[in-house]
């Protein structure tokens, strides 16, 4: 197995880079958000424990969320080849994926750190949309559907994500900032982190991932 973690501020742009590197990677996606909303959505019991943190913006407990990511992760095989949008995003989290991927002989390709000033990440948050259905970002702006309102790919209404709203989303920046941030030197020191300029076209971006997974 091996694994390929996209690290960034909520808005860094983490799920539109993901949906470009399946492609050209080869590799699965892994969106902990969205496998939480869907748990949420379907009423499971990991689901509704999640609801409550994650509209208040709060990081879901370690142990919920390491559970799904370890379970996914051994499920899928020693051929698995993932990208983890969204895990981790504590040094706790962090360590458990050390000890599932050693476990399993497998190892860690590289961290991406999508790097986005915080003035960005707001105004990206404030205009986002999402397809209720798959999942597929847009922003009214930046990234439009072919079709106002409707997603390209299912012509579903898109709907803006509950925990985008202003306050939810400075809820959010300060986790990122005390819970997440931290992991940057933590893969640092490990000599697993590279960073990426995230402003710029989707598709440059995911461009500048694959070469710096080179
Ligand atoms: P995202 O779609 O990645 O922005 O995640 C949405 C929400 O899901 C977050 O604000 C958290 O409440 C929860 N969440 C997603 N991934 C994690 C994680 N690795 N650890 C804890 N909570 C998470």
């Amino acid at each position: 197995m091996e694994a390929i973690i996209l690290l960034g501020a909520p808005g860094s742009g983490k799920g539109t880079a993901a949906e470009r590197l399946v492609g050209c990677l080869g590799v699965r996606h892994v969106s902990s958000g969205d496998l939480l909303r869907s748990a949420v959505k379907q009423g499971t019991p990991a689901g509704r424990e999640a609801d409550g943190y994650m509209k208040q913006g709060k990081l879901v407990p370690d142990e919920l969320i390491g559970r799904i990511i370890t379970d996914l992760l051994v499920a899928g095989g020693a051929d698995l080849q993932v990208l983890l949008d969204g895990f981790p995003r504590t040094v706790a989290q962090a360590e458990m994926l050390e000890t599932v991927v050693a476990a399993q002989g497998g190892r860690i390709r590289g961290t991406v750190l999508l790097d986005v000033a915080e003035e960005i990440l707001i105004e990206r948050l404030a205009g986002r949309l999402m397809c209720p259905a798959c999942s597929k970002g847009y922003h009214v702006r930046t990234l439009p559907p072919r079709v106002a309102g409707k997603c390209d790919a299912c012509q579903v209404d898109l709907v803006q994500r509950k925990d985008d709203n202003s306050e939810t989303v400075r809820q959010r920046l300060g986790v990122f900032r005390k819970d997440t941030a931290p992991l940057i030197e933590w893969y640092g020191a490990r000599g697993l982190l590279v960073r990426v300029d995230g402003v710029g076209a989707a598709d440059e971006v995911a461009g500048r991932i694959v070469q710096a997974l080179q």
